[in-house]
């Protein structure tokens, strides 16, 4: 990258240390990284080799896998060897707010290929300092190539904020299916919660607990496919997931009579309203947070599963279980679940479903998937499902793309100006730059 032009909004002297500090990591990580990618690739190359081997594929079908590896393999490769910046794409729409910040379509501008692009402001992201350890963690998924965790490609930052490019998925999120629907059938909700156990599952084999299982985190592909959205990057800076954010609260705050006494289709209602302002805000939502995952006493990866016997039961049921009025509520609901965990007579579900989503939302010594995944894939609620190929079958709900950047399964986003630079810090300090941890 260039250096051209005046810096109006550092002294040169901290501008040059800052480049300077930058190119030492960037040349002490390159030799490891080099060393690292090739090693990374040839175990990619393994593991295909070993899949086709265990799948008994014939000597034609593996080179046509072979050959689509390698492609990706390069692909992957340029966009890593590139030097990337906000200036190589072009941003066609804002497609998804977070807290702290927003997801665009974006085209690269050589390739033509669309992409979304994770915008967060450094700015909101308070404990900065957690994010190189983030990323690195994420870096490993990244090489996992999981097919269902969301791809990510590459990541650069300015002054203001931090880029993630990833793949683009077409088929919106899982929060936003569900404020479309009023409920799932039994069927649908069966096809997204054995992805969805999928999908934990293989983040977990990998070491990884998700903590934020929710449904704006379940995207769908262009097939109408589950994959869990690049993660961990937030959750830890949310304050839903801070025990302290509750303390004290609790007495002074009106209980939500109102809430409790509406009937289901009423609490829908007012649960799809406030949903997508509750997805925007940096406290977050406790609705799909595990108990224990509030308590001192320590976590685990079974909290995951808890999540998902929430958005099961929002699934069938039209709203999350604890849902209430105020973050707060929703906070004594979950650690009360023994009392406020019930169904509501007038949305009747099977007994299969009622026994998993009770099986999910329990105490975690008791909870399905203690003792591993083959425990959750044999219940009773997914008879029927074919483990194996379940991502090469038709979806439930299938997607219907007119062309590559097609937008309609995202909700209407006002343009924002978080791209836009401020007055006071314009020119070439506001560049691109190189993310230390890359
Ligand atoms: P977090 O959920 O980790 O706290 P966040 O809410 O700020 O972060 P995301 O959930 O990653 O951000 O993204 C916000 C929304 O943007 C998603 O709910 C989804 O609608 C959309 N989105 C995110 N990533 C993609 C993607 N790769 N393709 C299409 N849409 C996406
Ligand atoms: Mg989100």
């Amino acid at each position: 990258m260039a250096m051209t032009g005046p810096t109006p909004c550092s002294s040169m002297s901290n501008h040059t240390k800052e480049r300077v500090t930058m190119t030492k990591v960037t040349l002490e990580n390159f030799y490891s990284n080099l060393i690292a990618q090739h090693e990374e690739r040839e175990m990619r190359q393994k593991k295909l080799e070993q899949m086709m081997e265990e799948e008994g594929l014939k000597d034609e079908e593996k080179r046509i896998r072979r050959s689509a590896h390698a492609q990706k393999e390069t692909e992957f490769l340029r966009l890593k060897r590139t030097r990337l910046g906000l200036e190589d794409f072009e941003s066609l729409k804002v497609i998804g707010r977070g807290a702290f910040g927003e997801v665009r379509l974006v085209q690269k501008k050589d390739t033509g290929h669309v992409y979304a692009m994770k915008i967060l402001r450094k700015a909101d992201m308070l404990e900065k300092e957690q994010v190189g350890h983030i990323r690195a963690e994420r870096d490993i998924l990244v090489e996992a190539d999981s097919l269902w965790v969301v791809k990510m490609f590459y990541s650069f930052q300015d002054k203001l904020n931090l880029y993630l490019i990833m793949e683009f998925l077409p088929g919106g999120d899982m929060m936003t299916l569900l404020m479309k629907k009023d409920t799932l059938t039994e069927e649908e909700t069966q096809f997204y919660i054995a992805e969805t156990v999928l999908a934990i599952d293989s983040i977990h084999q990998l070491g990884f607990i998700h903590r934020d299982i929710k449904p704006d985190n379940l995207l769908l592909d262009s097939k109408g496919h589950v994959k869990l959205s690049d993660f961990g990057l937030c959750t830890g800076l949310k304050k839903a997931h801070r025990t302290e954010f509750y303390r004290n609260l609790n007495h002074s705050l009106p209980s939500d009579f109102t809430f409790q006494n509406m009937n289901s289709k009423r609490k829908a209602e007012t649960w799809k309203r406030n949903r997508r302002q509750l997805a925007f805000s940096t406290v977050g939502t406790p609705d799909y947070i595990a108990p224990e995952v509030f308590m001192q006493t320590g976590y685990n990866k079974l909290c995951d599963w808890w999540s998902l016997g929430v958005i099961m039961y929002e699934m069938l049921i039209g709203y999350p279980p604890f849902c209430s009025e105020t973050p707060q509520e929703t906070y004594k609901k979950v650690m009360n679940w023994k009392e406020t965990l019930t169904f509501p007579p007038e949305v009747p579900i099977s007994d299969k479903a009622k026994d998993l989503i009770l099986r999910f939302c329990c105490e975690w010594e008791h909870r399905i998937g203690a003792s591993g995944v083959e425990e959750i894939k044999s219940n009773l609620f997914f008879e029927g499902v074919d483990w194996e190929h379940i991502r090469e079958r038709p979806a439930a709900i299938s997607i219907e793309i007119k062309s590559i950047d097609d937008t309609s399964n995202f909700d209407e986003f006002p343009e924002s100006d978080i791209l836009k630079p401020t007055g006071k810090c314009f020119g070439s300090a506001c560049k691109p730059s190189f993310f230390p941890v890359e």
